[in-house]
């Protein structure tokens, strides 16, 4: 089993984690101007890239969102930070 880092918790199993999304896959703006195609490409279309990803994971112990970098070839995970609201970074 591999281990993911919580920013929060430190090393967890990855049975603990949940994917949100690839890392800058930002919601369609206009809720009744999108299309139906433009709202099943955001909800449904993933980078899914060979080598680095850039994603965003929920711990689901602590609840915490959160972003991790790692290479989905080695699963090495080269980093992982929390998610702060604007103006905390
Ligand atoms: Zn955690």
């Amino acid at each position: 089993m591999q281990t993911f880092p919580c920013p929060f918790c430190g090393p967890r199993p990855e049975t603990e984690f949940h994917f949100a999304g690839d890392l800058g896959n930002l919601r369609p703006e206009g809720f009744l101007e999108v299309s139906p195609e433009t709202w099943s490409s955001y909800l449904f279309s993933h980078n899914n890239p060979r080598g680095e990803s850039k994603e965003i994971w929920k711990h689901l112990t602590c609840m915490e969102v959160f972003t991790m970098n790692r290479d989905t070839l080695s699963h090495i995970v080269n980093s992982s930070t929390a998610l702060l609201p604007e103006g905390e970074a």
